[in-house]
């Protein structure tokens, strides 16, 4: 086929939309850190929560920690892309923020729930979504209790939630199993990296290169 033959291909932004979801204790934010500290370019979004911070978690750096109160101010002037209520709290990522990551070509990550997930697919383009997976539930609780930072109570939430979760992992692009770590952290950068080989996404990088080799 000529070139003057191919079907139209419409980039958008060069930076992709990645959504990664999973059951509280899956290891998705241990996966999340280990991506962003191996892979450049790629900016982490901080969620807005009503939810109460945990010993060592700091405002502005886990989440913007904010009332209830101040949610719905923030919902009601549609300042979320997509928001949630998970475990009994209120979680919701800022719209302008990731619209000004992507206006200048950043990929962004999203470290939301499978409800927020759905909501961006259907508003965002160029959206890239991963479920992370435990090897087993026996696991999924042991780390659970193995960070030290949840009640009982909140545990057991978590536990009730997981299959519910689990059961959302049909809905993504992809599935890490993670069990070993090392290999889920591999399988998690090679999707990212696959994700910017894309057509489209190389044309909105590289496109006066690629058109100098006559593309
Ligand atoms: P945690 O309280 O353990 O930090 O998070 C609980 C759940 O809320 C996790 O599944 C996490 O991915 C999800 N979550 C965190 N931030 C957001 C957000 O901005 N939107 C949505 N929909 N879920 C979020």
């Amino acid at each position: 086929m000529s070139k003057h033959e191919q079907p139209a291909r419409k980039p958008h932004y060069s930076g992709s939309l990645f959504i990664v979801s999973a059951p509280s204790g899956a290891g998705k934010s241990s996966l999340v850190k280990a991506l962003l500290a191996e892979v450049q370019g790629v900016g982490l979004s901080i969620s807005n929560t009503t939810r109460k911070a945990r010993i060592g978690e700091v405002d502005g750096k886990d989440y913007h920690f904010i009332s209830q109160t101040e949610f719905e101010t923030i919902r009601d002037e549609d300042g979320f892309l997509e928001w949630a209520h998970v475990h009994g709290n209120y979680y919701g990522t800022s719209r302008s923020w990731v619209e000004n990551q992507m206006a200048i070509d950043r990929d962004v990550l999203l470290e939301i729930d499978w409800q927020g997930a759905e909501q961006v697919v259907r508003k965002v383009d160029n959206v890239v979504s991963i479920f992370i997976l435990p090897p087993s539930m026996e696991e999924l609780e042991k780390r659970l209790r193995g960070r030290g930072t949840d009640s009982e109570e909140v545990i057991l939430k978590r536990m009730g939630a997981a299959q519910r979760e689990i059961e959302q992992a049909t809905r993504f692009d992809y599935v890490i199993l993670n069990d070993d770590f090392t290999q889920a952290l591999l399988e998690l950068k090679s999707i990212v990296f696959a994700s910017r080989c894309r057509f489209n996404q190389q044309m909105a990088r590289h496109g006066a290169q690629l058109k100098s080799i006559g593309l």
